[in-house]
């Protein structure tokens, strides 16, 4: 559905994406996840074709932006950052507006939005006019800009920041129901708004994809280890007995707490498929009846905090050897000038030599330029 490729994007001296790449496949409701400053409405700038990248590719159906943009564009709808809103306009006759400018075809032009309008639940206030209405609600308006003309994939650049928790909910059931017609990417710098509405999350840190994958993947591929807890009718020493000697499965065995004759214990254990089966078995075989057997779930979070962590470190320390780098640089410049002056007839003949070269060149230039300018008489006349 869209393949970005090896995007770059530079500002001057900041580099704002170095080498993203990834897939998005149609369906799904992918979270794109980041710091501020990470990159994210970069990638999305990039990927809607509002900006181009210094470098890469991206596709959108099958149309590469910069050799079929117009088609790229029409199956994508976008929310940008800063949505772009007319104050003055009634929001019926902005969205009207906005069909106009998309293209849709006259005739289905008022279906189109009455539709968007049921769709965010804008039906209240659709008679008023933007700037009088609430920031939740000129949200719902940016998305009903987005989802005009059907688009295919839509794209919402952080869609409740600055919402209060209430206007958060709506707009995350209303992103929440786009699956059913819709592929959608948003993007977030905060972990439980990604977790609460996608399926896939890609993470990027300083300009760098540092995981893309599903939730569930991630907790696999970080190798965290599992932690249960298991509340047993029995003693504290037999329980502990029987635990111990899984020793294959149970490990970093904890006693948590002991009351009548209820235990209970916490453990990891770093095996990947369902335990519960050979707990079960060896505590009934003792005859310990297990009350209860609970996975506790290794959070997003810990992920998402390591591996920005990480991230963090590796920026920092790729920083310190650039500078590194440079700063020797500029001391072998320093230490060849000072050789230079030591050598005064050396530099003097050297300094010839330059102006020589220098002299060729721009007498080649120079030739270059005749012949560029006798090529364009010829070609005027
Ligand atoms: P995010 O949306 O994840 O907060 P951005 O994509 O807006 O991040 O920005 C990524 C980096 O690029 C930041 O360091 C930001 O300062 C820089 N940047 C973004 N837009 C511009 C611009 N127009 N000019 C210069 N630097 C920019
Ligand atoms: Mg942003």
């Amino acid at each position: 559905m869209i393949k970005v490729t090896d995007l770059c994007k530079s500002y001057g001296n900041t580099i704002a994406l170095d080498m993203v790449s990834f897939e998005v496949k149609k369906g799904h409701i992918y979270g794109l996840l980041g710091p501020n400053g990470a990159g994210k409405s970069t990638t999305m700038n990039i990927i809607t074709g509002y900006i181009a990248p210094t470098l890469g590719e991206v596709s959108v159906n099958n149309h590469i932006l910069g050799k079929e943009t117009n088609q790229a564009k029409k199956c994508i709808g976008y929310l940008p950052e800063n949505p772009p809103l007319y104050p003055d306009m009634l929001v019926r006759e902005f969205l009207q507006f906005v069909a106009a400018i998309k293209k849709v075809p006259k005739k289905s032009r008022l279906e189109e939005v009455e539709n968007a309008i049921k769709k965010t639940g804008l039906s209240d206030v659709s008679g008023r006019l933007i700037k009088n209405l609430s920031k939740g609600y000129k949200q719902r308006v940016g998305i009903a800009q987005a989802i005009i003309g059907n688009p295919e994939i839509i794209i919402l650049d952080e869609p409740t920041v600055g919402l209060d928790p209430k206007q958060i909910i709506e707009i995350r059931e209303l992103i929440r129901s786009f699956k059913k017609d819709h592929t959608v990417i948003l993007s977030s710098h905060i972990l439980s708004e990604i977790a609460a509405v996608c399926d896939d999350v890609l993470i990027i840190a300083h300009g760098r994809v540092v995981a893309c994958d599903t939730t569930d993947n991630l907790l696999k591929e970080t190798g965290a280890a599992r932690v249960f807890t298991v509340t047993v009718k029995g003693s504290k020493d037999k329980t502990k007995n029987v635990l111990s000697k899984l020793n294959k499965i149970v490990k970093n065995l904890q006693f948590i707490s002991e009351e009548k004759d209820k235990v209970t214990f916490r453990f990891e254990t770093t095996r990947r498929d369902d335990i519960r089966e050979d707990i079960s078995f060896a505590l009934s075989d003792a005859r310990l009846l297990i009350l209860s057997l609970n996975e506790e779930q290794n959070s997003l979070e810990d992920i998402y905090l390591t591996l920005i962590d990480d991230a963090d470190r590796k920026f920092a320390e790729e920083m310190a050897r650039r500078k590194l780098e440079e700063e020797k640089e500029d001391e072998d410049e320093d230490s060849d000038e000072e050789e230079d002056s030591k050598d005064d007839s050396s530099k003097d003949s050297e300094s010839e030599a330059d102006e020589e070269e220098e002299k060729e060149s721009s007498d080649d230039e120079k030739d270059a330029d005749d012949s560029a300018e006798s090529d364009a008489e010829k070609e005027a006349k």
